[in-house]
């Protein structure tokens, strides 16, 4: 059973060396019983087929600071969201050959004592993959975020950063489908030219082209900013609070761009927040999960009828996963970063 390990608590941006290939023991494809090892009652045992590489996983790198989640056990498999087939059940919600998402291991296979915190997926023709993108927690985070927390009107003038990334490029997608129009900023021109002539956003451009980014801000958004989908943080949102209009709404949804700092950049122009009257608000998708069957139902519906695109990175082999995650901080995914691990 071949595992990424992570090494230990790390400071600034991840690297590879900060995780390792290891062969694990010899797994048995059984659930252990009771007296095998502890807590195995109605548990599972999957083999991992698409794991996801997310940015949040930065944060769990990183020795407890209050943050929502715990952080990773050094010496220990990671873990993070997966697509994963039942191999076999001591549990009666779940047969051999199911498939799954859910938290799982960055590791072959997977002995999952806590099964029902995975959702079965339903067999229909959408590939198993979307599970931990589209269809999974970032896909999700896009919906919530951009329904619950945007409270977005037809004409809205809507901005989004990372947007070619797992969650951005959905919001804009959301956008477009809610009547607002649409600019994204990305990291490369190939990316913006995906968000323009792919994502259907009205405008893009490549902030790291850009010396002054309120100036950038200025001239895709002549008339001020009603949404902004804060996927960074950092100057991009000390940008956008100068070019927001009155009763604007921020939806702080991450910090990719702060998230490795250990004195992140200040934030000057707070100030816009009274004089604008702007609602900023941070939000995690786990506040909304009582959405999750109608964010499924509408957005397998927009993706079946060709109203909206995904775009997913997938890398393949385990081997692949370290350097698939580190890239997500030089923007080097081109959308959602998966990693193939088997295909079935
Ligand atoms: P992406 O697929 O967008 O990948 C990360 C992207 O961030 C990179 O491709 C890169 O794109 C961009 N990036 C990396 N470093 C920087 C930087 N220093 N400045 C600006 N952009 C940078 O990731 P996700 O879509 O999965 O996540 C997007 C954000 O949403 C993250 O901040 C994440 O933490 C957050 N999130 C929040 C959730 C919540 O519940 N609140 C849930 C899920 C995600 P580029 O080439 O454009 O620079």
């Amino acid at each position: 059973n071949k595992q990424i390990i992570f090494k230990g608590y790390i400071e600034g941006i991840p690297t590879e060396s900060d995780m390792e290939l290891k062969l694990g023991n010899k797994f048995k494809l059984k659930v252990p019983s009771e007296e095998e090892e502890e807590g195995c009652n109605g548990a599972l045992v999957v083999k991992n087929l698409y794991l996801s590489c997310d940015p949040y996983m930065r944060g769990r790198m990183r020795h407890f600071f209050g943050s929502y989640i715990p952080p990773f056990v050094p010496g220990s498999v990671i873990e993070g969201f997966g697509v994963s087939k039942v191999v076999d059940s001591d549990n009666p919600n779940f047969k051999p050959g199911d498939f799954v998402t859910g938290m799982t291991g960055w590791e072959e296979y997977s002995l999952i004592k806590k099964p029902e915190q995975l959702r079965k997926i339903q067999p229909n023709d959408i590939p198993l993959s979307y599970y931990v993108g589209l269809l999974g927690m970032p896909g999700f985070t896009a919906y919530a975020g951009f329904h619950e927390v945007c409270a977005p009107k037809k004409g809205d003038y809507l901005f989004v950063s990372a947007a070619s990334g797992a969650v951005g490029q959905l919001v804009g997608q959301l956008a477009k489908l809610h009547g607002c129009y649409v600019v994204g900023s990305a990291g490369t021109d190939q990316k913006v030219d995906l968000l323009k002539n792919k994502l259907g956003f009205d405008e893009a451009f490549n902030y790291k082209k850009e010396t002054d980014l309120d100036a950038a801000l200025k001239r895709f958004f002549p008339k001020g900013i009603d949404i902004y989908f804060d996927n960074v943080g950092g100057p991009m949102l000390d940008a956008a609070l100068t070019n927001m209009r009155i009763h604007g709404r921020i939806a702080i949804c991450g910090m990719v761009s702060e998230q490795s700092l250990s004195n992140p950049c200040g934030i000057y122009n707070m100030f816009n927040l009274i004089s604008k009257r702007i609602r900023m608000q941070g939000f995690l998708q786990s506040d909304f999960l009582h959405l999750y069957p109608q964010f499924l139902e509408d957005v397998i519906s927009y993706y079946k009828q060709g109203k909206i695109v995904y775009i997913e990175d997938m890398n393949e082999g385990l081997e692949s996963a370290p350097a698939a995650f580190v890239g997500l901080y030089s923007g080097k995914n081109v959308g959602k970063q998966v990693i193939c691990v088997a295909r079935e």
